[in-house]
């Protein structure tokens, strides 16, 4: 069958395994971001209770585009925080938050961004949710558009959590890696554009491996990491992919396929709202996602194909 001849290539086989890959890394990492989101979202709220003695932090009618930062501005027009096109900088029209809660959480999420100057990724998220729900808050630091829908960290794929991790001072706290300059947890957050850009389901044993022991380095971060029993699951899962027997099934090419679904998804809405400078990068890149997608569609169709030859062929013998 000339499906199984494309099935045994070595190099489908390798990118199959660092797709997989990619999966268990998030897995891995969610409900730690998740943890760690919560508490960052609990200290802003508790921390503004006691710095403005109010009892409950709660609120919902700001809006980005109106919200008065607690912060003011220095001299002229100069954001004392650092942030281009502050808030501050543009006085008129700006509004007080009525529950004297939001103009802290926005100076909150300037002070803890990580890159210089610092820039939190507003369009990421609604102001409207920041006294409720912690992910709003964290999704302020990835750097990325495509994240405006997502409401929980099992929402979000490795790149996105990987973006938080980076980008979030506060996340560092609970890593042991510096994060700042190379690392390995910025290596692994390229990975999503080359293993689902590249437009080919081939890559290199050498690569694969590269990328799943950096995968596995990110879980195996001594800090917290390596303690939680979800990072050491997927460190087992990953583990497995390079042992030489790895088998293509159905049921793991089913799961990458949901994923490069997904980036095909995001990638259309993106190359739709792009400048004219973005699109041209991002058609090439959503051309090359979408003739994956299409590949490795043929490929799951072709699996089950088989599966039910297989269990025909079976159920034929047992009657036998
Ligand atoms: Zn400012
Ligand atoms: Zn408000």
């Amino acid at each position: 069958m000339a499906h199984q001849l494309h099935l045994e290539k070595e190099k489908y086989r390798q990118w199959a395994k660092a797709g997989l890959g990619l999966g268990y890394s998030k897995e891995g990492l969610a409900p730690f971001c998740d943890d760690v989101a919560k508490q960052q979202h609990k200290d802003i709220l508790d921390n503004i209770k006691q710095t403005k003695n109010i009892s409950t932090v709660t609120c919902g009618q700001c809006a980005l585009k109106t919200l008065k930062p607690d912060h003011l501005k220095i001299g002229k027009n100069q954001c004392p925080l650092g942030q281009v096109n502050c808030n501050c900088c543009y006085t008129s029209g700006k509004i007080a938050c009525p529950n004297n809660a939001c103009g802290a959480i926005y100076d909150d999420i300037i002070t803890n961004h990580a890159s210089s100057p610092p820039a939190p990724y507003w369009k990421n998220t609604q102001t409207q949710q920041w006294t409720g729900d912690p992910w709003s808050i964290a999704k302020c630091f990835i750097n990325a558009p495509g994240y405006d829908q997502k409401t929980s960290s099992a929402d979000i794929d490795c790149s996105g959590l990987l973006h938080v991790i980076i980008n979030n001072k506060y996340f560092h706290n609970h890593i042991q890696c510096n994060l700042a300059g190379a690392n390995v947890f910025s290596k692994v957050r390229q990975y999503r554009n080359e293993i689902f850009h590249s437009g080919t389901m081939e890559l290199e044993k050498a690569v694969a491996n590269n990328y799943i022991d950096d995968m596995i380095a990110v879980l195996k971060d001594g800090k917290e990491l390596i303690n939680r029993k979800d990072a050491q699951d997927a460190v087992t899962k990953l583990e497995e992919l390079k042992n030489k027997d790895f088998v293509v099934t159905t049921e793991n090419m089913e799961k990458v396929l949901g994923d490069v679904r997904e980036e095909t998804g995001n990638l259309r809405k993106l190359t739709g709202l792009a400048t004219k400078d973005d699109r041209v990068n991002l058609k090439r890149k959503l051309s090359a996602v979408e003739s994956l997608m299409s590949e490795l569609k043929e490929v799951v169709k072709r699996l089950k194909i088989d599966d039910s030859a297989l269990k025909n062929n079976r159920s034929t013998k047992s009657q036998n």
